[in-house]
C-alpha cells in the first residue's frame, strides 16, 4: 500500500497514512477525523478502511442478505463487529462516529 503524507487540519501535525481509496483517517496526535475518502458516486464505498495514521483501527465491509446489503463495522482494537443502521455515505459517517467515540473514551 501506498504511504502518502498529510497535515492534519485541526492541529496541524504532519502524519503518515495509507491510501486505500475509500478510507477514514484519524490524526494520530490530536485524534480529529482529519480525512474520509470514499470513491463516492464511481463506485462501492466498501471496503473502507479506518485508520490512525498508519495503523489500523478497523473496516466497513458490507454483507449481502439476499437482494439487500447491510453495511457492518468491524475492528479487532475496540472488539465491534456490528452492523450499521444506515448504508452508503451515512454507514460511513456512522462507522466513523463509533470509533470516534472509542478513541476518546477508550
Ligand atoms: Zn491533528
Amino acid at each position: 500500500m501506498e504511504i502518502q503524507k498529510a497535515k492534519c487540519h485541526s492541529c496541524g501535525g504532519e502524519y503518515e497514512y495509507r491510501n486505500s481509496g475509500n478510507m477514514i483517517i484519524f490524526c494520530p496526535h490530536c485524534h480529529h477525523c482529519d480525512n474520509v475518502c470514499c470513491d463516492f458516486g464511481f463506485g462501492p464505498v466498501t471496503p473502507c478502511t479506518i485508520d490512525m495514521g498508519t495503523e489500523k483501527l478497523g473496516a466497513i465491509t458490507i454483507e449481502k442478505d439476499g437482494r439487500s446489503e447491510k453495511y457492518k463495522l468491524i475492528s479487532e482494537k475496540y472488539g465491534i463487529d456490528t452492523y450499521l443502521e444506515s448504508s452508503y455515505m451515512e454507514a460511513i459517517g456512522e462507522a466513523g462516529r463509533m470509533i470516534s467515540d472509542r478513541i476518546e473514551n477508550g
